[in-house]
């Protein structure tokens, strides 16, 4: 008898930054790629390389309204979410739906087809720490009712719901706590501190810091990213783990790097720090080393060099478009 191989994959959230990039990886790896988007915050233009391929296939879907998928799936891995405060202060209502209604489709989905499924948490469902860095034993500090409670609520519930269907179901589930992750295709307006400065870079404009630039994020570049979540994916372990870079650094300290890559000589202006801005985000990544054996080799300097290229490689209509991407629309929802 020959023995069946598991490689059919639904990815969703395919056309978004992460997503696509899952999707490269795994058609790249021989698997047959099912990707699935509603296009609000995701672009085709990410995927359009893949579109012709014999083993890629794009569904145009809402993940909130039921999910089929003709025949067999293997693994899920479900990156449909808006990601940054910007985009989820634009669509609360969407951010809360995907990360519960979405989450409970899939893994009804998964259930069907006794697939595996990857979870993409957040280092969101640590809030404004008070421990630092984070492990993965931290339960966090969340405002449920402030700007960000729509995502880190839906993360949390997110996780919770997996963890029934794990227990309950049996189903083979994992979880990754993604940190602040950065890489080309990112979008231009997104509000995410990374393209934001790219972009003032690009136009000529003063790099905005928020607040005093004290507070610190970790970056991670979406290639090591790609690597951690694919290896949780392939691994037997069903808690949460945290996949990110824990190399730290001030918000100032960053806008000085860009001044200094970007060549542009713009001044540093301050603005005001938005509401519930986490004060500190690094990852304790001791878990994700010991049992997937991995940790980020890209180093800032590097992957920030790709990711200006990306960006000043784009053409103006590319730029205007990831510069101009409105789906306020989608707000009456
Ligand atoms: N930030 C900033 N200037 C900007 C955009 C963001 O100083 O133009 C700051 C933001 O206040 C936060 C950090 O950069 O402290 C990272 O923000 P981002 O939105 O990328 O992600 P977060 O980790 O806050 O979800």
């Amino acid at each position: 008898m020959t023995k069946q191989i598991k490689n059919r994959v639904l990815i969703t959230g395919a056309a978004g930054f992460l997503g696509s990039h899952l999707c490269d990886r795994f058609i790249m790896e021989g698997f047959e790629v099912i990707g699935m988007d509603n296009l609000i915050t995701g672009d085709l233009k990410n995927i359009e390389h893949l579109f012709g391929k014999e083993t890629f296939q794009f569904y145009h879907h809402d993940i909130t309204r039921f999910v089929h998928v003709p025949g067999r799936i293997d693994y899920i891995l479900h990156f449909a979410s808006p990601a940054s405060p910007i985009d989820y202060l634009k669509i609360p209502i969407q951010t809360l739906k995907v990360g519960s209604l979405g989450t409970h489709n899939l893994l009804g989905l998964a259930k069907e087809k006794n697939a595996r499924i990857l979870i993409a948490s957040t280092s969101e469902v640590y809030g404004d720490p008070l421990v630092h860095p984070q492990t993965e034993e931290y339960y966090g500090n969340v405002n449920t009712i402030g700007p960000r409670g729509v995502y880190d609520e839906a993360k949390r519930f997110q996780e919770s719901i997996t963890m029934a269907y794990h227990r309950f179901h049996g189903l083979e589930t994992r979880i990754a706590r993604i940190f602040n992750t950065y890489g080309p295709r990112m979008r231009l307006n997104d509000g995410r501190v990374i393209p934001a400065f790219l972009g003032q870079a690009l136009r000529g404009e003063d790099i905005t810091v928020f607040g005093d630039g004290t507070q610190t994020r970790s970056f991670c570049y979406v290639d090591d990213q790609v690597e951690g979540l694919f290896r949780l994916l392939m691994s037997d372990y069903s808690y949460p783990v945290n996949i990110g870079n824990p190399d730290e650094i001030s918000i100032l300290d960053f806008a000085e790097e860009i001044v200094k890559l970007t060549g542009a000589g713009q001044k540093i202006v301050y603005q005001p720090l938005p509401k519930d801005d986490p004060m500190q985000r690094q990852p304790d990544i001791s878990l994700a080393r010991k049992i997937l054996n991995w940790e980020p080799k890209v180093s800032r300097e590097i992957g920030m060099k790709k990711t200006y290229d990306y960006f000043k490689g784009l053409s103006k209509e590319e730029l205007y478009r990831s510069e101009h991407k409105d789906f306020t629309a989608h707000n009456r929802l």
